[in-house]
């Protein structure tokens, strides 16, 4: 692959550079994406420690600000798509963070306006969330969350903390962060998400669209289980009722007690 050029500003037309520049970082993520043997060339070509450097030119304040401003969204979303996409990719994730991927993002958290409240929709479509999804992600397995510490992402992504916040209010996703990486915090404590859950989310680049489970206690008001973090519990027997509180699970016993029994007997565990 060829280097990632930013076209001078002064002689070229402004509308051409930065068809150049956007298009072409929209087929890289998508070839990205879909090949595995694109992600493979990309390893085998690029083994300078350059590639992320490069595309963190990009979301200079100087480049992004000679942009129209929709452009300049443009470049920092495909720029987090593309992050998101190394990070899911399990043949190319650790490569990637050796190569930088974790200054990409992090420039990314910097070239990000704060944000501005938005919806569970709306914000899949936020760098920032997409850059969280990334972090969310390299923390699931023991490997890739040596290798943050490896790259001192603690220390890289505190002055971010606040745009990690408030890019996803109800996750506390730099507490989890910050617990995880110290040892606090283990893989199998959470976030326990389905593989289904996790191709959701890749797929829309985003969007924490998980399943996160209510209480079963009917007259529960606590709302979904927090997206990382404690998650609720199982009803022990069943497996299948989930609890914010014992108080709750003591509550539904009445009626779950029934259920409880076909469950059960449904799974053979009876
Ligand atoms: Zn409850
Ligand atoms: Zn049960």
């Amino acid at each position: 692959m060829g280097k990632v050029r930013v076209l001078p500003e002064s002689d070229t037309p402004r509308k051409l550079s930065e068809f150049v520049v956007v298009d072409s970082l929209e087929c890289l993520v998508n070839f990205a994406r879909s090949s595995k043997r694109f992600r493979g060339a990309l390893r085998d070509t690029l083994d300078e420690g350059s590639v992320f450097e490069q595309f963190k030119d990009l979301l200079k304040a100087e480049f992004l600000d000679s942009l129209s401003a929709s452009n300049a969204r443009k470049i920092r979303l495909r720029l987090s798509s593309l992050a998101v996409c190394l990070a899911f990719s399990s043949d190319i994730q650790s490569w990637a963070i050796d190569m930088g991927l974790l200054k990409l993002v992090a420039a990314i958290y910097d070239a990000s306006p704060p944000q501005e409240a938005s919806n569970q929709s709306q914000r899949r479509m936020v760098p920032a969330f997409r850059c969280n999804i990334v972090l969310l992600r390299l923390l699931v397995s023991d490997s890739t969350a040596e290798k943050l510490c490896a790259h001192k992402a603690l220390s890289k992504f505190r002055p971010h903390r606040r745009k990690i916040d408030d890019a996803d209010p109800e996750c506390n996703l730099w507490d989890f962060f910050e617990k995880r990486l110290r040892g606090v915090t283990f893989k199998a404590d959470r976030p326990q998400f389905s593989d289904e859950d996790w191709r959701s989310v890749e797929e829309d680049c985003g969007g924490l669209v998980l399943a996160r489970v209510v209480c079963s206690w009917k007259g529960c008001a606590a709302g979904r289980e927090p997206a990382v973090g404690e998650g609720f519990r199982k009803c022990g027997r069943c497996h299948v009722a989930r609890y914010c509180s014992k108080e709750h699970q003591k509550l539904h016993w009445t009626t779950h007690k029934v259920h409880c029994k076909d469950h059960r007997a449904n799974e053979g565990t009876l």
